[in-house]
């Protein structure tokens, strides 16, 4: 295959309270992608911190930068989304702002697109300054995820991919709201490959990310990758009238012989039993029942206060300036 020619690279970043980030994060593209045709697109995520206003200074001195102001906090996925949407170059990265992705690996995640990568995925090698626990539970993760869906997701792999422009674009014809954006990547195939890495620390700041963000996170992967936990409930039931059905006869021959007890410990065992798991497979329906809601309510995936460097949004988005909407 012929090597690709890169008119324009799209740098994209989602940037949730990172003030004291930003500056060193624009230098270090800046420096690392200098050389090529880039533009650096940087999605204000509802931040409080003065994020906004260094950014906003940024993009009045480089106007290879280009902001997205989402009107509150939307979350990474979505912020990325928003980003994604607003990149225009034939080759596009995304990655975090607080400087744990390198941005200095994206040259070598270019070679692979010039050979002909359509999804380029970074792998972590080594991972800095994370806990034991988040180490530990992003494996059982992966596994579960695994064990699950029919989606080939690399273990250690996170959001820090490269994608020709039509791989993007078939990423971003899925409208689903509940996003994992790695699982989807991987989900339109076309050719994949993987660059490794060391992940650092962050440069500054905290995680974002809460337990319980991570477990919605977490769930909402698995839900939107597959259906195996339905198959599952519904096997389940098979497994629990199988004990009942073998149980009948064990009582009447109990009975005939005479050595039927009441028991109550087994009734109540039983009982509580048989709540419990329909009301875990009544949670799993839910969980299914609860994102078809959301898809059906078709609201937008997110709002945009404002942009800088960049043309007015596309006037099929709700809440924007649509002719359609605003007349007579
Ligand atoms: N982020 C965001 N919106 C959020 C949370 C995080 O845009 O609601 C951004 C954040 O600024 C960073 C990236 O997403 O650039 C990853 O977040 P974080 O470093 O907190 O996650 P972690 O690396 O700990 O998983
Ligand atoms: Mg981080």
């Amino acid at each position: 295959m012929s090597d690709r020619d890169l008119k324009l690279l799209s740098v994209v970043a989602p940037v949730y309270n990172e003030a004291a980030t930003i500056n060193e994060f624009h230098r270090r593209v800046a420096d690392a992608l200098g050389h090529l045709e880039f533009e650096l697109v940087l999605v204000d995520d509802g931040s409080t911190d003065g994020s906004a206003k260094a950014i906003a200074d940024l993009a009045e001195t480089d106007p290879r930068v280009k902001v997205v102001f989402l009107s509150r906090n939307f979350g990474h996925q979505i912020a990325l989304t928003a980003g994604l949407e607003h990149a225009s170059g034939d080759a596009i990265a995304m990655l975090d702002a607080d400087l744990q992705d390198p941005p200095e690996l994206i040259n070598q995640m270019l070679d692979e697109w010039r050979r002909g990568s359509d999804v380029v995925y970074a792998v972590r090698a080594h991972r800095d300054g994370e806990s034991a626990f988040k180490l530990a539970t992003a494996r059982w993760f992966y596994k579960l995820f695994d064990w699950l869906t029919s989606v080939q997701l690399r273990h250690n792999s996170g959001d820090f991919r490269l994608f020709d422009r039509r791989a993007l674009d078939a990423m971003l014809s899925m409208h689903e709201g509940s996003r994992f954006l790695r699982g989807m990547s991987v989900w339109v195939g076309y050719t994949q490959s993987a660059v490794s890495y060391n992940r650092d620390a962050r440069y500054a700041g905290e995680t974002k990310f809460t337990l319980s963000k991570m477990l919605r996170f977490s769930l909402d992967a698995i839900f939107s990758f597959s259906g195996r936990p339905l198959q599952m409930a519904t096997l389940l039931g098979f497994l629990i009238s199988a004990l009942a059905l073998v149980a009948i006869p064990v009582v009447v021959v109990l009975k005939i012989i005479g050595a039927y007890l009441p028991g109550f410990s087994t009734l109540e065992i039983s009982m509580l039993l048989l709540g419990g798991i329909q009301l875990i497979t009544i949670g799993i329906i839910g969980e299914y029942v609860g994102r078809i809601y959301d898809e059906v309510k078709g609201r937008p995936l997110y709002l945009v206060r404002d942009r800088i460097n960049l043309a007015p949004g596309p006037p099929d988005r709700p809440g924007e300036e649509n002719p359609e909407l605003t007349a007579d």
